[in-house]
């Protein structure tokens, strides 16, 4: 074994197969489930190797500083960050968004949101669409791309978030046609004059009940943003907010979609009836048959609002 000037003896050089058998390790003994792939992707990330090179080419030798750099990505996602924010993407509706801890991570399940955005606005090609709470921007590109005569604003109370959310879209070539907005909830629309103008206004908004949020997986509870997942008491805090903002600036028949948390889709679409002012159309399941999605419409007229006691 060869030594240094001082005799002591030079670590043998690091292989893509010892690199990868030493991530999945660290992964594995912290109770990472997909250790293996995750190793795979952290060095797929920092070699650019793709997961068959890694394979084909497994004796090729990891230069020092690469090798220091999957240890710290491992070291990092051993102490539960996501993945995603590590590598800095995540696919959503068949793109790739960019992430970061400014904004939540997009959920399959959310693709329902666009799914019948698009849907509603296949009738009104120039369909005026706002995005509430927008985070990456994955809503707002995904409408876009699929309405390109339509109009899309993207709002979010988070310049850190709308900074991420504006580099998707020009990514995906859509920084001219969506604007984005920094503002609460729907308010910045009253500076606009948008009163009755908006066909679609579409929300993922925070839903966990605060004392729910502790039991979260640490990648959630640690890792994303707070005011992406904190919903108030019962969750449903920015719902009730948006239920009352969202009749001022919709068309007649313009509608409200809104993702919900487990077991709130029947307290929100009382709460919707009962303001007077929507009709709740739909409910979206997802995959996991949790209804996901809940679909309003605006009356013509507001109904006078039924008196529940
Ligand atoms: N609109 C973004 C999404 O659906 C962000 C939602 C949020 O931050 N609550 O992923």
């Amino acid at each position: 074994m060869s030594t240094d000037q001082f005799g002591i003896a030079a670590r043998p050089a690091e292989s893509i197969r010892s690199v990868l058998a030493e991530a999945q390790r660290s992964l594995q003994v912290v109770g990472i489930e997909e250790a293996a792939l995750e190793a795979v992707w952290l060095l797929e990330h920092v070699l650019h190797v793709s997961p068959l090179m890694q394979r084909v080419q497994a004796e090729r030798p990891v230069s020092a500083v690469d090798y220091a750099n999957v240890q710290e990505l491992v070291a990092r996602r051993a102490n539960r960050e996501p993945l995603q924010y590590l590598l800095g993407t995540q696919e959503f509706c068949g793109r790739e968004f960019r992430v970061s801890s400014a904004v939540l991570i997009p959920r399959p399940e959310s693709a329902l949101l666009v799914q019948e955005t698009i849907r509603r606005c296949r009738q009104n090609p120039v369909a005026m669409v706002v995005d509430v709470g927008t985070g990456s921007g994955c809503l707002a590109v995904s409408v876009a791309s699929a309405l390109p005569d339509g109009r899309v604003l993207a709002i979010d109370i988070s310049a850190d978030a709308l900074a991420v959310a504006q580099a998707n879209m020009e990514q995906h070539g859509l920084g001219a046609r969506i604007e984005c907005v920094q503002g609460d909830l729907l308010t910045p629309l009253a500076q606009r004059g948008w009163a009755s103008q908006v066909d679609v206004i579409v929300s993922n908004p925070p839903y966990i009940a605060d004392l729910d949020l502790v039991t979260l997986q640490p990648e959630v509870r640690c890792f994303e943003p707070r005011l992406a997942l904190a919903g108030g008491p019962d969750g449903m805090d920015v719902h009730r907010r948006l239920l009352q903002q969202a009749p001022v600036y919709l068309k007649s028949k313009g509608v409200l979609l809104m993702e919900v948390g487990l077991g709130q889709a029947a307290s929100v679409c009382r709460e919707a009836e009962k303001s007077g002012w929507f009709r709740t159309y739909d409910v979206l399941r997802d995959e996991g048959g949790i209804d996901r999605v809940v679909c309003f419409e605006k009356q013509e007229e507001r109904s006078k609002p039924l008196i529940v006691n």
